[in-house]
């Protein structure tokens, strides 16, 4: 079956070619002409020989992904909505930053974590997607960048999209192996972030990899009983599974995690919960930063406000007067659905009514 060349991390491709009677340098031109030139045929690959051309061609698509929708906010986001090969809908977002281009990566289709704040949960999860996938909106984007002629470049990655990277491990892992490699795209592991709602048993996974990619914790509460209310995850992995994972996670890695904190109004903006956060964290807040993120208010679920800026700004002192480092999210796109999941869900809506109709 034909799937995408974007799906073999270099290792694997170079194993392809021999396997099928091609030569093992060829891997590093077909990895020059995908990453570099970015090309959108094989034909364009003219110095690899037309027998290697005419295999690579029998057997891999060159990009699987069509775009649907493009919508640009007046900040400069700009949020792509691609249609998969199945013609399943996904979400890729770019922004940009003082620092660079950084681009939000969907890993499933829909998810099935179903936390009761997020667009994506509200949709279960249809599948995963394949490792090319995840590259082909990385590729995308670049493209689109490619066509402002300025030589600009994603350089920075957050797996924070649609799902739960971590519920489609090896995937996501080929992915970015891919994005990482030195004979492709090369963009660092420390511009890299992915996020998890806390499947505990993968953070001990991913702290073996050795690798500098660096991870983050939707925590958005700090005691049990709060966080299974809002994340039903938590019921699997409550905060003593939780707990000694991250811990496993800095020990290993010694590296800095940021722990994701959604302000819900009158549900965990409290100074009573900031307090807590304070207790939970304060033996590892030197490896720690929590990042205070308002909450993106979705339809569907009305049960939830944005807090007050004053519960914002208080709960941040708490944090701050007790060391531990944080910030407040600057937002993105608010106005073109940027939140996880939006434009997705109010897409499939809008197909489902015309089908009615
Ligand atoms: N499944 C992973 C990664 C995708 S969600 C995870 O949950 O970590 C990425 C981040 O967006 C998470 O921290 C999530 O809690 C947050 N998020 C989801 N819905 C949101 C909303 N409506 N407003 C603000 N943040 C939201
Ligand atoms: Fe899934 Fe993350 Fe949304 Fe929870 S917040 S439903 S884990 S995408």
């Amino acid at each position: 079956m034909k799937r995408s060349i974007y799906s073999l991390t270099f290792d694997q491709l170079q194993e392809w070619l021999i396997e099928h009677g091609q030569k093992k340098f060829r891997a590093k031109q077909v990895w020059n002409w995908l990453y570099k030139k970015r090309v959108n045929t094989f034909a364009e690959m003219y110095n690899l020989n037309k027998d290697c051309q005419l295999v690579l061609k029998e057997n891999f698509y060159l990009g699987t992904l069509e775009q649907e929708i493009k919508q640009e906010s007046k900040d400069g986001t700009i949020k792509f909505l691609f249609k998969l090969s199945d013609g399943n809908l996904i979400e890729t977002v770019l922004m940009k930053f003082s620092y660079g281009y950084s681009v939000c990566v969907t890993t499933q289709v829909g998810c099935n974590i179903g936390c009761s704040f997020c667009a994506s949960g509200l949709l279960t999860k249809n599948r995963d997607l394949s490792a090319g996938e995840i590259v082909e909106q990385i590729m995308n984007v670049q493209k689109h960048l490619d066509t402002k002629g300025k030589e600009e470049r994603v350089s920075h990655i957050v797996v924070m999209g649609i799902g739960e990277p971590f519920d489609n491990y090896d995937n996501m892992m080929d992915f970015l192996r891919i994005v990482n490699d030195q004979e492709g795209l090369s963009i660092g592991a420390r511009h890299i972030t992915v996020s998890t709602s806390g499947l505990a048993k993968r953070i001990y996974d991913f702290a073996d990899e050795n690798l500098q990619v660096n991870l983050a914790l939707s925590l958005h509460a700090p005691n049990n009983e709060l966080r299974t209310k809002i994340m039903k995850i938590n019921k699997a992995f409550p905060l003593e599974k939780l707990m000694p994972a991250i811990d496993y996670y800095l020990e290993k890695t010694n590296r800095r995690i940021t722990f994701e904190y959604i302000l819900l109004k009158d549900v965990n903006d409290h100074k009573k919960e900031a307090e807590q956060l304070v207790s939970l964290l304060k033996d590892k807040r030197h490896l720690s930063y929590v990042n205070l993120i308002p909450y993106n208010p979705v339809d569907e679920h009305n049960q939830y406000d944005r807090s007050e800026k004053k519960a914002i700004l208080d709960f941040y002192q708490v944090l701050l007067e007790n060391g531990i480092n944080c910030g407040v999210r600057v937002e993105h796109g608010t106005d073109i659905d940027a939140a996880c999941g939006q434009l997705r869900s109010k897409q499939i809506k809008k197909d489902k009514e015309k089908q009615k109709a």
